[in-house]
């Protein structure tokens, strides 16, 4: 399914960066020794930018939710609706969530609860990578 390609800036970069090195990572704040998702200028929970970092996650989660899209106003997504998007947790910290057209999965037929591993998918505008996940097992 062709996407759209990302922009990175200051603040994703490393996550962008990691991506096209087929590594998951998030944001980590040392002090508070707390996962944040997407990028933030600072944590959410102390407010410090200082300890801010990136930790490298395993690339497992489950499928939280899903939905079928019928009608999106994206229009290079339009030629392949409907497509599955699914709302995914991640294994270290299921309070973050990404989601996922879950490539390989024929549309609706998700599985609430199903394990995904992370594979990392290129795309046609800039050649940035991005995220995308799979059911496995
Ligand atoms: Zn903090």
């Amino acid at each position: 399914m062709p996407k759209q390609s990302p922009i990175a800036d200051d603040l994703d970069r490393p996550f962008w960066e990691a991506a096209n090195n087929d590594r998951l990572v998030v944001q980590n704040c040392s002090s508070c020794n707390r996962l944040q998702h997407p990028p933030q200028p600072t944590c959410q929970e102390c407010g410090s930018a200082a300890n801010l970092g990136w930790r490298e996650m395993s690339g497992r989660g489950t499928i939280y939710s899903y939905g079928v899209v019928y009608d999106t106003p994206v229009a290079v997504m339009q030629p392949d609706q409907p497509y599955n998007l699914a709302v995914i947790q991640l294994e270290e910290a299921p309070e973050i969530n990404m989601y996922s057209h879950l490539p390989g999965s024929p549309v609706d037929d998700v599985t609430i609860g199903s394990k995904v591993e992370v594979v990392f998918e290129v795309t046609a505008g800039n050649g940035q990578k991005v995220p995308e996940w799979r059911v496995v097992g």
